[in-house]
């Protein structure tokens, strides 16, 4: 029976405890024995299958544990709990696979894959990273360049990039980054600059707007109209309201920071310009609806120059 060692101070290992199914079989032909003792009945057939290491470990007939009763199957002991490895298993076999809470979680079973050469469950872990994508970019882009996971993973992360401001106090916390290069993290950081140099090239020239489509462009009024600007759509010139200029000059200003249509997706974007078309008599009943069919033309255009910026993926 296992009981504390008195006499040397050591703990004797805590008792055996049986996986749940379905690696609980007794037709399994293998033992995989937990860190912390939890005894998972697989398949070799299957290990093998999703994990060369397997393969290759079963290519000599494993030995019989002294400890285990005569016609048990094999035993190896691994190095992961007994949550990892279920989660690791989970993802070779054709099961419901366990889902990943946290990215501390998915971090352990990127380990636990890339260790055992796992390809499909390294792709699986990959789609689920991208869940986690928009909540913690930085961590995933590194997590996917460590890792060497699918581009889409990469290119998720990135995008997400460019809608967040993070603090340098943030970065050094986020652990991950030790583990890639700086030139990695480097290449995010020049594809966030080029899509910021992309997107305010799309209030540097109105050829994509309709001078003849909104009342700021046809405005009059001597309190409105600024100076006059173009050449846009039609390659004519036209004069400005000067409460549109000062909103795509604000505008401008918040995709340089966050060069993405979605900075621009807050209505504070068009409040103050909304007050002051409200003081011209010409503006104050158009300027409400035109701005939100111009913002969303606005929001769009700047997300298709910044999918014109490749991603440098090594
Ligand atoms: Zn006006």
């Amino acid at each position: 029976m296992d009981e504390p060692n008195a006499a040397n101070g050591e703990q004797a290992d805590p008792p055996e405890t049986d996986a749940p199914a379905p690696f609980n079989k007794p037709t399994a032909d293998l033992i995989l024995r937990s860190s912390d003792r939890m005894n998972f009945r697989v398949r070799k057939a299957i290990l093998a299958e999703a994990s060369p290491v397997f393969e290759d470990m079963f290519t000599f007939p494993l030995p019989q544990s002294p400890d285990e009763p005569a016609g048990s199957p094999p035993v190896v002991d691994m190095a992961e709990d007994g949550h990892t490895l279920e989660g690791l298993l989970s993802l070779c076999y054709p099961i419901r696979k366990m889902p990943i809470q946290s990215l501390e979680e998915a971090t352990i079973l990127l380990d636990a894959a890339r260790k055992y050469s796992m390809d499909g469950a390294l792709t699986f872990l990959g789609d689920r990273l991208i869940d986690f994508a928009k909540a913690g970019p930085v961590r995933v882009y590194a997590l996917a360049t460590r890792y060497q996971l699918q581009e889409e993973v990469v290119r998720a992360a990135a995008k997400a990039f460019l809608n967040i401001y993070i603090h340098n106090a943030h970065l050094k916390s986020l652990e991950d980054l030790n583990h890639i290069s700086a030139s990695a993290y480097l290449r995010l950081l020049d594809y966030r600059d080029r899509c910021a140099a992309a997107a305010v090239r799309v209030f540097d020239t109105y050829t994509w707007i309709d001078s003849s489509r909104w009342c700021w462009l046809s405005c009059g009024s001597s309190g409105c109209a600024s100076g006059c600007a173009g050449p846009f759509k039609d390659g004519r010139h036209s004069r400005l309201a000067a409460w549109w200029e000062k909103m795509m000059s604000y505008c401008r200003k918040l995709v340089l920071a966050n060069p993405c249509g979605e900075a621009l997706a807050s209505r504070s974007c068009t409040a103050v310009a909304l007050a002051e078309a409200g003081k011209c008599n010409n503006c104050r009943s158009l300027a409400p609806h035109e701005l939100e069919g111009f913002m969303a033309l606005l929001i769009n255009e700047v997300d298709k120059a910044v999918a014109q910026v490749e991603l440098d993926i090594v």
